[in-house]
């Protein structure tokens, strides 16, 4: 062991485990790339006040959660903590709204946020999101569940369920906004929590303490204050997913972390998380994009945990079917055979084999152990007598059964399909 550790709330992801991290980010895109989203990706930091005016002044991401620094220059920056006001920074900084919308962007990446560690939530996490730009059309809204769905259904979860729920707009939500208050003023709250009453009341009703769940109930819920806009819209989209075959939850108390949510907002939970059950949410966010200086663009987009994926296909006990790191691996025995097998394996990974090498001068003992390890279906082991006669000995690992292969074949051999 070094004399380092990765800090507090981080974890490396390493051989094996770091496959399934990748697959996990391969399956929640793939997606997306067939449903017209562009790959976008943006800095690790921003200006703080991105952050602050897109995801919120009074929201704990922003009051607690931020790594804030300074650079030499006076710069204040931040570690970003989501990602949503970062692409919508990047698609108005580079025009992308003036050339037809929606503009259909999705990222995937690193986040930061100073929280404390726990099993499913760390200071450094990854997410993989996806945001619908400029377009006001409940088929969006629907669109994004329905590929949040399909990425968890193409992972084999299947133990998630979707909470949705609409926040209403600028219309209906003042009114509705007093009419919380009111209520929240009644009950017996801590300071914190009478603060957020005035700041952001709804906030109040994500409030996982029993003692202050208790004291919601007959609390006033927005789906009974909403316009007639907003209430046309949402039926739209809980159709659409009906009409997908995607089954969701009315949650009326569902709101999330992030100020900038307009109309449809929901969560992906997974029940066998404990209390870091979210493992992805989203919603429509019409506001954001004059909230950060540009011009009326409304939207929707979610961002998914990778982490907490990963988590709940351990739950489920699902062992994703990952291809062998390595398919082929070459034991040369001898300086000869050294030299022409390691242009076998670049010649062999150049027609798209994936192949390694027994590196290290090893004994054919030692050498086996590796091609073992290595997972490789098979190994590709020639000594001095081998070459002399032109061949090359194939060993099936599964079977342990081998056969003479002439050297000029042995390519053309490995690359059919089952070889
Ligand atoms: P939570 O209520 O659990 O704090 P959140 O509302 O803050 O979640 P979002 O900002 O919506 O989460 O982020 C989307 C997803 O990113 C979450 O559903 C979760 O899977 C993941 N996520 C958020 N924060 C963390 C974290 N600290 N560690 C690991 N994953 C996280
Ligand atoms: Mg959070």
């Amino acid at each position: 062991m070094s004399t380092f550790q990765a800090p507090k709330g981080t974890y490396d992801l390493i051989p094996p485990d770091s496959a399934a991290y990748l697959a996990v980010r391969e399956a929640i895109a793939a997606p997306l790339r067939r449903s017209g989203y562009g790959y976008v990706e943006t800095p690790g930091f921003e200006d703080v006040e991105l952050f602050a005016r897109g995801v919120g002044e009074s929201t704990d991401i922003v009051t607690k959660e931020m790594y804030v620094f300074e650079t030499k220059g006076g710069s204040r920056l931040a570690l970003r903590p989501e990602g949503t006001a970062s692409v919508l920074r990047a698609a108005l900084q580079a025009n992308l709204h003036k050339q037809g919308l929606p503009v259909k962007l999705w990222y995937s990446g690193s986040y930061y946020r100073y929280e404390r560690p726990q099993k499913g939530r760390y200071r450094h996490f990854s997410q993989v999101g996806a945001e619908a730009i400029g377009a006001e059309d409940p088929a969006l809204d629907a669109e994004l569940i329905i590929l949040a769905n399909d990425a968890y259904r193409s992972l084999g979860l299947s133990n998630f369920r979707i909470l949705l729920n609409s926040l209403g707009d600028k219309e209906c939500r003042p009114a509705y906004r007093a009419a919380l208050q009111d209520f929240l003023r009644g009950l017996d709250l801590d300071e914190d929590t009478r603060r957020r009453i005035d700041i952001n009341p709804l906030r109040v009703l994500d409030d996982k303490r029993p003692a202050v769940q208790a004291q919601l109930v007959g609390v006033p819920l927005l789906r009974d204050h909403l316009c007639e806009a907003c209430k046309e819209y949402h039926e739209q989209v809980r159709e659409l997913l009906n009409d997908a075959g995607v089954d969701f939850e009315d949650d009326p108390k569902l709101v999330r972390g992030l100020d900038y949510y307009t109309r449809t907002t929901f969560e992906f939970v997974h029940d066998g998380l404990g209390s870091q059950s979210a493992v992805g949410g989203g919603g429509r966010y019409d506001g954001l994009s004059e909230m950060i200086g540009g011009p009326a663009l409304p939207s929707v987009g979610w961002a998914l945990g990778v982490d907490r994926t990963v988590l709940a296909l351990e739950a489920e006990g699902i062992e994703l079917e990952l291809p062998a790191a390595t398919t082929v691996f070459a034991v040369p025995l001898g300086e000869e055979a050294r030299r022409v097998l390691f242009a076998k394996v670049s010649e062999l990974r150049r027609a798209g084999v994936a192949a390694d090498f027994a590196y290290g001068g090893k004994g054919i003992k030692a050498a086996m152990k590796a091609a073992n390890r290595s997972g490789a279906r098979f190994a590709v082991v020639a000594g001095e007598r081998d070459l002399a006669e032109g061949v090359v000995q194939l060993k099936d690992m599964r079977t342990g059964e081998q056969e003479p292969v002439a050297l000029d074949a042995i390519v053309d051999r490995l690359r059919a399909p089952g070889a």
